[in-house]
């Protein structure tokens, strides 16, 4: 865990946030600014700054992570309609916290290509 990290504050039951979903591995909560009418961010419990941190052994994580959006998005009822799933990587991308997270948004039209 990093002291300084809010996600690993999150993640250990520190701030007392909500879980939609938790295991040894991930948890998941709302954002704090949501983007949408479903704005979710899943995490790792486990601190890795950005997506290019990422090794192989992580792949079945980064695999669990998806699956756990796949559950949130059909209990939020976005399965038929549809939903955003992104991973923020780096400055040029707008990432703001350096543990990373999958964003599951959803409940309005997203445009493509993004801003
Ligand atoms: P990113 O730009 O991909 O790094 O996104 C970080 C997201 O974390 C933003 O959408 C923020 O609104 C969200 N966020 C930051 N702090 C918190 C918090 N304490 N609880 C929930 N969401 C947060």
């Amino acid at each position: 865990m990093e002291t300084d990290c809010i996600f690993c504050k999150i993640a250990a039951g520190q701030l007392g946030t909500e879980f939609l979903y938790e295991s040894d591995e991930i948890v998941a909560f709302r954002d704090i600014h949501p983007k949408a009418p479903t704005h979710i961010l899943i995490i790792p419990r486990r601190h890795i700054p950005k997506i290019t941190d990422l090794q192989e052994p992580d792949e079945k994580l980064v695999g669990r992570m998806v699956t756990v959006a796949n559950i949130l998005a059909e209990k939020e009822g976005l399965k038929e309609r549809g939903f955003r799933l992104i991973f923020n990587c780096g400055r040029d991308s707008g990432q703001e916290v350096f543990h990373i997270h999958l964003h599951l948004l959803g409940g309005r039209p997203f445009h493509w290509p993004p801003g």
